[in-house]
């Protein structure tokens, strides 16, 4: 197996990974590090957790170390284009981590906050400008960064780049790049639009792919345990109490479900908070970066609210409620098992959700393991025959309020529809979460 000493990376950068604990290069560090270390252009195609940052941070760092000079003010040696400002600031963490044992000085822009902080650090001079496109054309419209000595060009996310309608941004960024530069574009999928664009930008690149989704699905170990909805809260409480429980993600389908399992977890000592679509942007990132930190041990989270959950060392993903979209179970355990971990993903299945276990599990292709042994276990839900309710208005019949998250133009049932617990509504109303 390879290991990053084999790699031929310098010193400082070996010793940085060691104390951030990597042992190994997973497999896009291992395809993309020895061709970037050669000057070579590269194609890559991998997801987010696939450990794709460091496989270009590493390569540039190590440019940095072996062809030293001082960064000309305004001038950034190596330019990273991120679709957004989230990706933007969590690609400048990783260069800072890496970075650590060497002198390195770098940037990060995007829009959403004032300039000013910006253009002083161009200003003093950067190795390294990390960018989203918009304000990246701001400030060299405005003559606060030129992009001329540009040695090596990443682009990450490209797909997500294209699909965001930042095409146009890039060709006029890449047209003020010297021609001759090393140039590095990632992408979770390869459309013919990325394809033209990775053949009109690179130069008999090398070619990386890899498939992360299944294989980190196969490392998740997963399990159900049925419960009546009344248990749900007590047996979440008993499994978070558990010290292997070190990060925890709760899913639930509604948002004032998620609100209403931090506010028990907080009343039981668990440090929680929910995301989801009525919390503000603010309140979000407050969240993500205790949850981050440690300070915050468990994020409940609805469906939509969790795309932005972007953590490592996710140990248990837990579904308080399962998801109605099959394919959402699959998105949301992958937020455990990340960068070669292991993860544990346990279900709740309550009675009125047994049907959207077996849609699950016809669509990752095997049974999920049920731990029956527990103080909660309800046979009643392992062998209902209920039909799930309907989303799309108060249709659980749990109180006021519940309504399924993102949903928000969803029409809500008249009250006197009465509850559907129980009812034998059909379940064609499963609408995609959107929206939160
Ligand atoms: P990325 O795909 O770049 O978002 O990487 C996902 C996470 O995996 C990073 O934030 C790192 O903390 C972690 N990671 C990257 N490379 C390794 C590695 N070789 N070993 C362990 N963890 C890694």
């Amino acid at each position: 197996m390879t290991t990053f000493s084999d790699l031929q990376l310098a010193k400082p950068l070996l010793q940085a990974l060691n104390e951030e604990g990597y042992t190994t290069p997973t497999p896009i560090q291992s395809g993309a590090i020895p061709h970037l270390l050669n000057g070579r252009d590269l194609l890559g195609l991998a997801q987010t957790g696939t450990g794709k940052t460091a496989a270009f941070a590493l390569p540039i760092l190590n440019h940095l170390l072996t062809h030293r000079r001082a960064p000309a003010p305004r001038q950034p040696r190596a330019l990273v284009l991120a679709p957004t400002r989230e990706l933007a600031a969590q690609i400048s963490a990783s260069f800072a981590a890496y970075a650590r044992h060497m002198p390195f000085t770098q940037a990060v822009v995007f829009g959403g906050v004032g300039q000013g902080r910006q253009v002083d650090a161009m200003k003093r001079g950067v190795d390294v400008l990390v960018a989203a496109p918009g304000r990246l054309l701001d400030l060299t419209g405005q003559g606060h960064i030129d992009l001329s000595g540009v040695e090596i060009l990443v682009l990450d996310e490209a797909d997500r780049m294209l699909d965001m309608g930042f095409v146009r941004d890039i060709r006029k960024i890449t047209a003020l790049l010297p021609p001759r530069r090393q140039t590095v574009l990632l992408s979770a999928t390869m459309p013919s639009a990325i394809a033209d664009l990775a053949h009109s930008l690179l130069n008999n690149p090398a070619k990386v792919e890899v498939t992360p989704p299944s294989s980190t699905v196969d490392r998740i170990r997963q399990a159900v345990m049925f419960v009546d909805n009344a248990s749900k809260k007590d047996a979440l409480l008993m499994l978070l109490q558990s010290p292997q429980v070190v990060r925890a993600t709760v899913f639930t389908l509604m948002k004032h479900e998620a609100n209403k399992v931090a506010e028990f977890l907080n009343k039981n000592n668990i440090p929680a908070e929910a995301i989801h679509g009525n919390k503000s942007q603010g309140a979000r990132e407050r969240a993500m970066s205790g949850f981050r930190a440690g300070t915050i041990k468990v994020l409940v989270a609805t469906d939509i609210a969790a795309r932005g959950i972007d953590v490592d060392d996710v140990t248990h993903v837990f579904n308080y409620d399962l998801p109605n979209i099959p394919e959402s179970y699959v998105h949301r355990i992958g937020r455990t098992a990340r960068a070669g971990r292991d993860g544990w993903a346990v279900s709740f299945c309550d009675p009125e959700q047994r049907a959207w276990l077996r849609d699950i599990e016809r669509n990752i292709g095997r049974t999920i393991s049920i731990v029956r042994d527990h103080p909660y276990h309800s046979d009643e839900a392992e062998h209902s025959t209920m039909k799930p309710p309907v989303l799309g208005g108060g249709g659980r019949g749990r109180g006021g309020g519940n309504r399924p998250a993102g949903n928000s133009a969803a029409p809500r049932r008249s009250p006197r529809s009465g509850p559907s617990r129980g009812g034998n509504a059909p379940a064609r109303n499963r609408q995609p979460h959107r929206g939160n």
